[in-house]
């Protein structure tokens, strides 16, 4: 072989070699099973004052970190229902906006619809209503996040599978008025509803419509996000994979009130609830994403170096929010991302247009 074809031989190869590299770098299998964890209100320095009371954090283990911008469509700073509209659909809009783009008219299509129309079965966990804010970007499209009787509605009306919150602001006296009680249509379209730890065990049906708001879910211990996260893998498992998002809504409230107790307590809440995922994802490693983030920063709350603890704000700030991500396809989740990104990055994993 002359010397001119041992180069271009070499070349070749070489040529091969790197794209094959590159191929493997970044080439994961899809997601089957996916886990999307949203602490609301959860900063940086929340999750760091929960890690120095607590100690470690399982989803501070974690393979991937970046952190998240999370301002709205016009720069400013975020209320969930923005911020939860970038992180469903993959779009910025204006605060107060449920899952339609900043001119309130045109509709944006959820990751949890895309899902449902792939044949994964849904789940929509939160510990505050369901028809909030945050849980309701995923199944919703309102121009207002207060229209609270027809965010219901378009829950009732999603067909998503697993559906647990601690109640239905919008089925109230105030919000409904004299029109259709959601609870029942709610069962007519197809939802065994579960007011209490009774019906949960004994719970047999296609599509479940928990209300853990009641006294008849007496025992605190079994009211836990940790409990409907393991409840939602039971339900939600088949060979189509499922979409669960989980929200922990109180972590927000507490900041709003510059309670520092309940704020770590709400953290550790969520890490509980991540640990029942994270075993789930270590007997399917291959076809499971965890991800774990925020909608936004509330309290902006900053430590110093002797952790002495102060609050900026009783409202939401501009701060970005930590990310955390495992399985496969998690390292598209570090360095630094859009909250948009964060939507776009899970779609793709789990093999959803967009
Ligand atoms: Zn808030």
């Amino acid at each position: 072989m002359s010397k001119s074809k041992r180069v271009f031989v070499f070349l070749v190869i070489f040529f091969f070699a790197i794209i094959f590299a590159h191929a493997t770098a970044f080439s994961f299998s899809k997601a089957k099973y996916v886990f999307f964890f949203i602490g609301d209100g959860m900063g940086f320095s929340q999750v760091d004052l929960a890690r120095s009371f607590y100690g470690e954090l399982v989803f501070l283990k974690f393979d991937f970190k970046g952190r998240v911008i999370t301002t709205s469509f016009d720069g400013g700073i975020p209320d969930s229902a923005s911020s939860a509209t970038a992180l469903a659909t993959g779009q910025k809009t204006l605060n107060r906006v449920i899952g339609m783009d900043y001119t309130r008219r045109k509709k944006l299509k959820s990751m949890a619809y895309l899902a449902k129309s792939k044949g994964m079965k849904v789940g929509i966990v939160t510990d505050v209503s369901l028809d909030d804010a945050t849980p309701a970007a995923f199944y919703s499209c309102q121009p207002s996040r207060f229209n609270y009787y027809y965010i219901a509605l378009d829950l009732v009306n999603s067909g998503f599978d697993y559906l647990v919150g601690n109640d239905l602001i919008g089925n109230s006296k105030k919000y409904r008025n004299e029109r259709p009680n959601i609870i029942e249509l709610a069962r007519g379209k197809g939802c065994r509803v579960v007011r209490s730890m009774k019906e949960l065990y004994s719970f047999k049906g296609k599509r479940a419509l928990i209300l853990f708001g009641t006294k008849e879910f007496s025992s605190k211990n079994d009211v836990t996000l940790a409990t409907f996260v393991k409840g939602g893998i039971d339900f939600l498992y088949n060979d189509r994979g499922f979409l669960m998002i989980i929200e922990e809504g109180k972590i927000d409230w507490a900041c709003h009130a510059n309670d520092v107790k309940n704020a770590i307590e709400g953290i550790k809440a969520l890490d509980e609830a991540v640990s029942v995922a994270f075993s789930f994802y270590k007997q399917h490693p291959e076809e499971t994403l965890i991800v774990v983030t925020a909608d936004h920063e509330t309290g902006g709350l900053y430590l110093d170096s002797s952790y002495k603890i102060k609050w900026g704000t009783k409202g939401h700030t501009k701060a970005p929010v930590p990310i955390f991500a495992h399985g496969t396809g998690a390292f598209l989740f570090k360095g630094v991302l859009d909250n948009t990104d964060v939507a776009k990055n899970i779609m793709r994993v789990a093999g959803l247009a967009f």
